[in-house]
């Protein structure tokens, strides 16, 4: 591939191709052979093939197909998440996306099955949703805290790929990245995080805590790859140490995404020569 890439990103960052997430290496720019200048360069050429695909999704939602596509967004705190929406979300049309952050569940939503909030939150036809965090926080940070028993969160890695399943066979694909920040890297983002006032709304004590808990994250990632990787919803693992590599790695992941429907613009659902003929007569 001429473009700076010496193997697609699909295959590059396949979770199946990298290996155990413990071993992974953040600081690294799999299947990329070119530095930040040619990375940022080709991520505004690419954002408007990507921005193109999504208006004909849009377009064809918009005259009745009913296909959407749902790109999940997991990492640890500060791995570049909202970077990611406001990046790579931001070289496409708004009308276009949903975006959907999860946090701690509400009140409402814990009086609910774990994926309740999931479905209220899914992309309508033609669009593309961004979730930023998941379904998979039920198994992550539930899992690491204990915040249901085992027996609980062990049976959600099949429930999640029923969903995911039926999902797919609705007509929404889906497409799951994982950021993976080094530990370094993250506690110089947290250290800058309370350095800068314009930071600080970002910066929650709660993040040092969870800190100590990294080993276990890792192992409850792992879980998550090991178990709801799949072909018809694959995870792609990241790394995010140089946010620019990041984000043109989800704009191409998403752009293989998109090709993949093979969309074309929707046919006139009315006559246009007759339509023609028309404008030309009217004043
Ligand atoms: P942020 O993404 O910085 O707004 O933080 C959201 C917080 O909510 C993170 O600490 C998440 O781990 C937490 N969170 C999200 N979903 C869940 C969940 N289902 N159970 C427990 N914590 C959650
Ligand atoms: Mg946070």
């Amino acid at each position: 591939m001429s473009n700076g890439w010496s193997m697609p990103a699909v295959d590059a960052l396949r979770a199946s191709a990298i290996g155990p997430i413990a071993d992974f290496d953040a600081d690294t720019t799999p299947g990329f052979r070119g530095d930040k200048d040619a990375g940022t360069r080709l991520l505004s050429e690419r954002g408007e093939v990507l921005a193109d695909l999504q208006e004909l999704l849009y377009a064809n939602g918009r005259s009745g197909d009913h296909r959407s596509v749902l790109l999940v967004l997991q990492g640890m705190d500060t791995a570049g998440k909202g970077g990611i929406v406001r990046h790579v979300g931001g070289m496409m049309d708004p009308q276009g996306l949903t975006v959907r952050g999860f946090g701690k569940p509400t009140k409402e939503e814990l009086q609910h099955d774990f994926l309740w909030r999931i479905h209220r939150a899914l992309p309508p036809a033609g669009r593309i949703g961004i979730f930023d965090r998941s379904h998979y926080e039920d198994v992550l940070p539930v899992r690491v805290h204990g915040l249901v028993p085992r027996s609980e969160w062990e049976k959600r890695y099949e429930l999640i790929n029923k969903f995911e399943s039926d999902l797919v066979a609705s007509g929404t694909t889906i497409i799951k990245c994982c950021l993976v920040v080094s530990k370094d890297e993250q506690k110089k983002r947290l250290t800058e995080r309370l350095e800068r006032p314009d930071k600080y709304w970002k910066y929650n004590p709660g993040d040092i805590d969870e800190r100590g808990y990294w080993d276990d994250y890792l192992e409850a990632y792992q879980a998550v790859f090991d178990l709801t990787d799949r072909d018809a919803a694959p995870w792609f693992v990241i790394p995010s140490d140089h946010k620019w590599f990041a984000r043109l790695a989800v704009c191409e992941l998403l752009i293989h995404t998109l090709s993949a429907l093979r969309l074309d613009w929707p046919a006139a659902d009315f006559d246009v020569e007759a339509e023609k003929k028309r404008l030309a007569a009217a004043d």
